[in-house]
């Protein structure tokens, strides 16, 4: 344990606390460890978990006690009368939740579902690992056994998490599916975009009859966070291609040695999954120009790159996409014919452009009537399609702070927060 813990003895939790992740303890021990109400705690039994920590009644809870419901005594794997470790734990806003039905044969019912689902869950703290169990839209309970989060590490369910289920129907794939409709102020580019590579994925045939070649490889350039790979993904699902992203330095780096094989692999996974799309993200890395480099691995890493890519038939099966901030960076012979012989430049996005990308990013959000996407768009002036994202986020932060304080003052349940996120809240994210 990182910080001084108080151990305590694990008594019944309140029924109205159960099964929202909730624990209570006297004000001495909340005083003890600096915690104020809702504060994320760790409790550790045979196992360690996190919760939210409220002020225990006195007539409740006897002194030296901690009130826990079932399932965090299951998720702390400790029983009524033993002891658990309380520690006050740092968390993070989850990006995303997966989650897996504890008993086969659950299925989802369909959106509406999820979004019930996901209610109950804003606000919750987790680790991987913990159980959950969700009052069912249609009624009854359901258990989900928490398989992973990122960030790593304890975080709280907020509107902007993805909470994917895993079992079910098939919602991972289409959960999260990118789509066009997700890319915003780059119509053009992704017409361009489209126009390459739609046509040879979907009809390779054509390409083949009439004896034309078929484009191989797109370089793609653009300041980080303009949506390069984002239109890569969207490009892959709106054509059910097989989608394999390699992250170039992570290739020359965590397959130091292998890079070379790495990359075969790829390229035979992309040919045997064909239709498929390769993203090579930062593409300098692996293929800086030549003039450059000095080591032997990094010259036989970009021959085999080109090699690769003179392999492939241009049949239209495969493409590879290449992105890279730069691309007077990248090595002049990747961008010969019959290599990345299409360009495409990524830009930054202008007031409409940040406009509609501020629209997909508070698309799920309960905006408040005095939000104006408008002047939030005139007012970002550089922003890119990233920045904007995260300030959508951190706006939703804001409101989720606002409305956990309200529950502190008894004014209403975790289940019905009203998260309301107001123009306030993106001025204040702004401002930070
Ligand atoms: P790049 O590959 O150019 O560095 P990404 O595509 O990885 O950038 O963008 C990171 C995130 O930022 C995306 O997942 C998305 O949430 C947001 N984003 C970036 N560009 C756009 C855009 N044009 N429209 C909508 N969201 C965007």
């Amino acid at each position: 344990m990182p910080e001084a813990g108080v151990k305590l003895r694990v008594c019944e939790g309140m029924v109205e606390d159960a099964r929202k992740g909730i624990v209570r303890v006297l004000s001495d021990v909340m005083e003890e460890l600096g915690l104020k109400p809702n504060d994320v705690v760790a409790i550790t039994g045979k196992r360690t978990t996190v919760a939210r920590v409220m002020p225990a009644f006195q007539e409740g809870c006897p002194p030296g006690n901690i009130q826990m419901d079932g399932i965090l005594r299951q998720n702390a794997q400790v029983g009524i009368g033993e002891g658990i470790t309380l520690t006050r734990q740092e968390w993070q806003p989850a990006r995303t939740v997966i989650l897996a039905p504890v008993l086969p044969g659950w299925t989802l019912a369909g959106e509406h579902e999820i979004v019930h689902l996901k209610k109950h869950l804003i606000g919750r703290a987790l680790v991987p690992g913990d159980q959950v169990t969700i009052p069912q839209f249609a009624g009854g309970d359901e258990a989900f056994t928490v398989e992973g989060v990122a960030p790593r590490g304890a975080v709280v369910i907020t509107r902007d998490t993805a909470v994917r289920f895993k079992g079910g129907e098939d919602t991972e794939g289409r959960g999260r599916r990118v789509t066009y409709e997700d890319i915003g102020g780059l119509a053009k580019e992704v017409q361009r975009v489209r126009e390459i590579i739609e046509l040879p994925l979907k009809y390779p045939q054509l390409f083949h009859r009439l004896g034309v070649e078929a484009p191989k490889g797109i370089l793609m350039y653009g300041a980080p966070g303009t949506g390069k790979t984002l239109i890569a993904r969207a490009v892959a699902s709106e054509t059910d291609a097989h989608f394999i992203h390699v992250n170039g330095p992570e290739i020359m780096h965590k397959y130091y040695g292998e890079s070379e094989a790495r990359l075969r692999q790829v390229f035979d996974e992309a040919r045997k999954k064909a239709p498929s799309i390769i993203f090579l993200d930062e593409i300098d890395a692996i293929a800086p120009r030549r003039a450059d480099v000095h080591g032997d691995v990094e010259k036989r890493v970009v021959a085999q790159l080109l090699a690769l890519m003179d392999g492939l038939e241009s049949r239209g099966n495969v493409i590879v996409i290449a992105a890279t901030n730069i691309p007077d960076l990248v090595d002049p012979a990747l961008r010969r014919p019959g290599r990345f012989d299409r360009e495409i430049a990524i830009n930054v996005p202008d007031q409409r452009g940040r406009r509609e990308i501020l629209q997909i990013h508070t698309r799920g959000m309960s905006l408040a009537g005095d939000v104006s996407l408008d002047r939030l768009a005139a007012i970002t002036h550089g922003f890119v399609g990233a920045d904007l994202a995260a300030l959508c986020r951190e706006a939703g932060m804001y409101a989720l702070r606002r409305g956990l304080a309200r529950f502190q003052l008894g004014k209403g349940s975790l289940d019905d927060l009203e998260l309301r996120v107001t123009m306030r809240d993106f001025l204040d994210a702004l401002a930070e």
